[in-house]
């Protein structure tokens, strides 16, 4: 941390300190516990202090990394920068939380968090509703250092990048780099795998970043759709030797019902939906069970109801066919298949007779070569 209380009582920050040396014959100690804390002078993290001995203390509990310190400072700095009134590390008694900045943006406190190590889930809740508590928007920034790509516009998120992801109103992740001084902002966030998602990703210098912009307004980033397709590719091309059980039930499935294997998986189950990142499964394991539902309604000529669908959507999670990433409201799984259902009118595999009630336009076809499937998937999400 950068702040401390001096032997008179007053607040001292690191920042900008000038006279490093002199500081060492200084006494220090913890605005929150009143521990005594050391100044650290080292060449591999910038000026910072540290409890002497922490064991009692209620807020220092990690020990903070040259990257957490830097991006911190950096993050100060900037907000100072966009009339912001930031404080550096303020102890706010009611909730006994410490953010590392808090701010005033259009007329809102902010508490920053800029978190690169992980952290427990029941941490990371009872932190977000305590700054709520206090009227305080919580703003999650997580190191860049934590993202890991895994190809073009997808990255490896798991539980703990979800965090993060689902605390905020536009289910964004903002990550900041002391290193290349910029934000990086993922959104439009679909999950293809469990902990592999598509992601719109934009890079913003952090001298170019207008906090409110950033903290305000929804990405204006469009959906690569080219990129989409490659993830569909390579999942074509897969050997497929490992798979889940989740998977292995659909994969029976789909060859009992339809003789087709992975590989050979319809167009339809990869649809890129905005609300489908509820389903902790894969995409063509919960588009799966309702593209066979469908088709097997319209291999009847049976009118198809939105309602029915939704139904069977909440079987298979009951039957644990399907997974959910979070708890979520009868209205978010409702918007996921409604999504999802809206994607398949538009491109003609469904039409709407009447209100929420559907036919198949086209009669399931046979067997395609793989050539045929990939060029489907082309004209269904390039064209
Ligand atoms: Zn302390």
């Amino acid at each position: 941390m950068f702040s401390a209380v001096t032997e008179d009582g007053q607040m001292f920050h690191l920042l900008g300190a000038s006279q490093r040396q002199k500081l060492k014959q200084r006494r220090f100690f913890c605005p929150v516990c009143g521990g005594e804390l050391a100044v650290k002078l080292g060449p591999q993290k910038a000026p910072h202090f540290a409890h002497k001995q922490n064991k009692s203390c209620s807020i220092d509990i990690e020990p903070e990394s040259a990257y957490h310190l830097e991006g911190k400072r950096q993050l100060y700095v900037w907000l100072k920068t966009q009339q912001a009134s930031p404080l550096l590390e303020p102890y706010i008694k009611s909730i006994n939380q410490r953010p590392d900045i808090m701010g005033n943006i259009k007329g809102h406190m902010l508490a920053v968090e800029y978190q690169c190590a992980t952290i427990a889930p029941d941490v990371f809740q009872k932190r977000t509703a305590g700054f709520k508590q206090a009227g305080i928007i919580p703003q999650w920034i997580m190191g860049y250092s934590r993202l890991k790509r895994t190809a073009p516009s997808f990255y490896q998120l798991s539980a703990f990048h979800w965090q993060f992801i689902n605390a905020g109103p536009c289910r964004e992740l903002i990550c900041y780099c002391p290193e290349t001084r910029s934000f990086c902002r993922l959104s439009h966030i679909i999950p293809f795998y469990t902990n592999h998602s598509y992601c719109s990703i934009q890079t913003i210098p952090i001298h170019l970043a207008s906090a409110r912009h950033l903290f305000f307004t929804e990405s204006k980033s469009s959906l690569r759709y080219d990129n989409w397709m490659k993830a569909i590719l390579r999942f074509r091309h897969k050997p497929h030797r490992f798979i889940s059980k989740e998977l292995n039930r659909l994969r029976m499935l789909f060859y009992e019902k339809r003789q087709t294997s992975l590989p050979f998986l319809p167009t339809e189950v990869f649809v890129p939906v905005k609300k489908g990142a509820v389903f902790k499964s894969p995409v063509f394991v919960w588009q799966g069970y309702l593209y066979l539902f469908i088709t097997d309604l319209g291999a009847k000529r049976a009118p198809i109801h939105f309602s029915a669908v939704l139904q069977q959507c909440k079987l298979h999670i009951h039957k644990k066919n399907m997974s959910l990433r979070y708890e979520c409201s009868e209205d978010c799984l409702f918007e996921a298949v409604k999504q999802y259902i809206d994607f398949l009118c538009k491109k003609g595999f469904l039409r709407e007779t009447q209100k929420e009630v559907y036919v198949l336009n086209h009669p399931a076809e046979g067997v395609r070569s793989l050539q045929d499937l990939i060029e489907r998937d082309r004209s269904c999400f390039i064209e």
